[in-house]
C-alpha cells in the first residue's frame, strides 16, 4: 500500500536490533486517517471471506483493529497480555514471546468472546518472527473458531514470520513488506 510505504519512508526510524520505530503515526501517536485507509484496503483484500470478528493483541494492535472493524462492521476482541500463570478456567491462554520486550507473557482471551461459529480476521501492527500471530492462531483454534485471514500493517520480510504463517496455508496480507533496512544509513527498501 503506497500510502503506508510513503509514510514509513517519511517518518519511520530504523533502530538497532531490526526494530522499525513508527511511533509518530502508528503505535504511539496514531494517524487515524491512515488507519482508515488501511481498513478500506483490508476490506478489499478480504472481501471473499465471511468475517464476523476481528482478533488482535494488546497494545498496538487494538487501535488499528478498531478502525479496521468499522469497515467490516464486526466486533473486536483483543488478547490480553498478563504475567500471571494463574489460569482461570474461563480463558484461552497461550505463552507468547514479545519481539520488542524480549519476555514471555501469557496471552489470554475469555472463552465468552470466541466461539466455534466465529470466522476471524486477525489484525496486528507488525509481523517479525511470527510469535504473536502463532499465539493468536492457537487461541482461535482452541476455541474451535476459524482463522479466515490475517492482516498486518508492516511485515519485516527479512524475518521469518511471514514464511511460517503463509506455510500454514493462511491468507496473510501485509500492507507494507520491508525487504531490508539499515540502522546506520536509515535506508528502508520494500518488497
Ligand atoms: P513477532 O511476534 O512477529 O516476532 O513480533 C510481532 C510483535 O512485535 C508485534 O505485535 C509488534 O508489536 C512487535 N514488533 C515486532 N517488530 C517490531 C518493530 O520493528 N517495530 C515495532 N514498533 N514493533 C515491532
Amino acid at each position: 500500500m503506497k500510502l503506508l510505504e510513503d509514510r514509513i519512508l517519511k517518518d519511520g526510524v530504523v533502530k538497532e536490533g531490526n526494530v522499525l520505530k513508527v511511533d509518530s503515526f502508528l503505535n504511539h501517536q496514531m494517524d487515524i486517517n491512515l488507519f482508515n485507509a488501511m481498513g478500506k484496503e483490508f476490506k478489499k483484500l478480504f472481501k471473499d471471506h465471511n468475517i464476523n470478528k476481528i482478533v488482535t493483541i494488546e497494545a498496538s494492535g487494538i487501535c488499528i483493529a478498531c478502525i479496521v472493524a468499522q469497515h467490516f462492521d464486526v466486533p473486536v476482541v483483543f488478547a490480553k497480555k498478563t504475567e500471571s500463570i494463574n489460569l482461570d478456567g474461563a480463558v484461552y491462554s497461550v505463552p507468547v514471546e514479545s519481539f520488542t520486550h524480549k519476555r514471555t507473557s501469557n496471552v489470554i482471551v475469555s472463552k465468552k468472546y470466541l466461539q466455534p461459529q466465529d470466522h476471524v480476521l486477525i489484525i496486528d501492527d507488525f509481523l517479525a518472527n511470527g510469535c504473536a500471530l502463532e499465539g493468536l492462531i492457537s487461541i482461535v483454534n482452541s476455541a474451535g473458531a476459524t482463522v479466515e485471514g490475517i492482516g498486518i500493517a508492516i511485515e519485516k520480510g527479512f524475518q521469518n514470520g511471514g514464511e511460517i504463517i503463509r506455510g500454514k496455508g493462511i491468507h496473510l496480507e501485509s500492507l507494507a513488506i520491508v525487504e531490508s533496512m539499515n540502522h546506520e544509513t536509515g535506508e528502508i527498501l520494500f518488497r
